[in-house]
């Protein structure tokens, strides 16, 4: 005999049964004896089940002089059958699969089904590990003074939703068919000689059912989603923008990614906000650094700095009588940050970094002016200097590090040694590159 062959196949089958329970014995159990208690048809729809078992446990049921083993043999039918999950299993692998997958599952419906029937039913925890179906991750690009004072987006994204019309069962009558050709495994196993007195057991996915297990005649095919069980569907889903949403901040749909089969629970819609460059501000965490641009004149004579922040206010800061903003410097308005995310109240800081622009040359009048107004020594043509020295030229360098490149590939071409530490291009900072060089 071939029993307990399967798993030592390594074709097909794994991607079917995966980690079924029971399934590795190849040979089934029977999987006719729950239907056969609860006095239904193997095809029964979740309604029929239904109300078969509310029937036969109030009838009986040990209260009522019911027999306590018939209860508990009906209540375990049900639990099993009322499961879509479960029903498959059973149906393709029999009692046994199930009995050795509720071990660990926390079977034991008995008790909680005689309580719903006793208090009249309702809602109630599913009881096994619920398989999920797979999140849809999408990126949603977002600007900072959305980040700033939050917004609702509108989105519509289609997806797969169980169908209504049939509950998923994608019959009319709610009916389950299970194929004929593979027993609704969806595997076909065909044996091949390998030898004298040898046979090699493949698998294969069904041909007649196309691996789904089931074939629905076409009279009972529900019009409405062809049998598929799951219908396509657009909707318009609102993401909430919190304050202080950050760069790669999710906002989560629990359960709306929609199906990929109709008795699998639907995954999560995940947003993962993607933060636009804004033209004025970078963000720090929570701290916003604002480049100011001022001329030499504001930078020398006093600055009023108007800066159109993020919820449309306009702040203006000016600097103190006398004070000198030097190019790169920076100023800090506390509190005028990003919100803190949850705690919107808690704001971080706005740091302003100057930039002066300067002028390119300067008319002689103007530079006599300044001359006489700002302190210290200046140039003046023929310097008070002793008889060696020498006149000598100034050349503008525009990019530095452009040009010390340039002077290491020169020393290297002419077989200079330099030190190795010199060639490690992006190695530490500009600093550090300029301090190499200079040595
Ligand atoms: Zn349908
Ligand atoms: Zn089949």
């Amino acid at each position: 005999m071939f029993g307990g062959g399967f798993g030592g196949f390594p074709g097909f089958g794994g991607g079917f049964g995966g980690e079924m329970p029971g399934a590795r014995g190849g040979q089934k159990s029977d999987s006719t004896r729950y239907y056969k208690i609860l006095g239904v048809e193997r095809g029964a729809s979740e309604a029929e089940l239904k109300k078969a078992h509310r029937k036969l446990a109030l009838k009986l049921h040990p209260d009522k002089g019911g027999d306590p083993d018939k209860f508990k043999e009906i209540n375990e039918a049900y639990d099993t059958l009322k499961d879509p999950e479960k029903r498959q299993i059973y149906d393709q692998y029999g009692e046994d699969a199930i009995k050795e997958g509720m071990g660990s599952g926390g079977g034991g419906g008995g008790v909680s089904d005689l309580f719903d029937i006793l208090s009249g039913g309702g809602g109630r925890r599913r009881q096994t590990r619920e398989r999920r179906g797979d999140d849809v991750v999408h990126r949603l690009k977002v600007s900072l003074e959305e980040m700033y004072s939050g917004s609702t987006r509108k989105l519509s994204l289609a997806r797969n939703i169980k169908c209504e019309t049939c509950s998923g069962s994608g019959t009319k009558s709610g009916r389950r068919y299970t194929c004929e050709v593979c027993s609704g495994s969806g595997v076909q196993v065909m044996m091949r000689p390998l030898g004298p007195g040898m046979m090699q057991q493949i698998q294969q996915p069904c041909s007649a059912c196309r691996a789904t297990g089931t074939s629905v005649p076409s009279h009972d095919l529900c019009s409405k989603c062809s049998g598929k069980g799951l219908v396509a569907e657009k909707k318009v889903f609102e993401v909430h923008i919190e304050q202080g949403h950050k760069h790669n901040s999710k906002v989560v749909l629990r359960g709306e990614a929609g199906c990929s089969e109709p008795n699998v629970q639907p995954g999560d819609v995940v947003f993962v906000l993607e933060q636009k460059q804004h033209p004025h501000f970078k963000r720090i965490a929570n701290d916003l650094i604002y480049e100011k641009n001022i001329t030499l004149k504001e930078a020398l004579t006093g600055v009023s700095a108007q800066i159109l922040h993020l919820d449309k206010r306009t702040l203006v800061t000016s600097s103190l009588p006398g004070q000198v903003i030097k190019p790169g410097s920076w100023q800090c308005i506390n509190d005028e940050g990003m919100p803190a995310h949850g705690r919107p109240f808690e704001k971080g800081n706005l740091y302003i970094n100057f930039q002066v622009k300067f002028p390119d040359t300067l008319s002689p009048e103007i530079v006599s002016g300044l001359k006489s107004l700002l302190p210290g020594p200046s140039a003046n043509g023929a310097m008070d200097v002793d008889d060696e020295h020498e006149e000598v030229h100034m050349r503008e360098v525009s990019n530095i590090e452009e040009e010390l490149r340039a002077r290491r590939q020169y020393s290297k071409s002419h077989g200079e040694a330099y030190d190795s530490s010199d060639d490690e291009e992006g190695g530490g900072g500009r600093g550090q590159r300029l301090q190499c060089a200079q040595q």
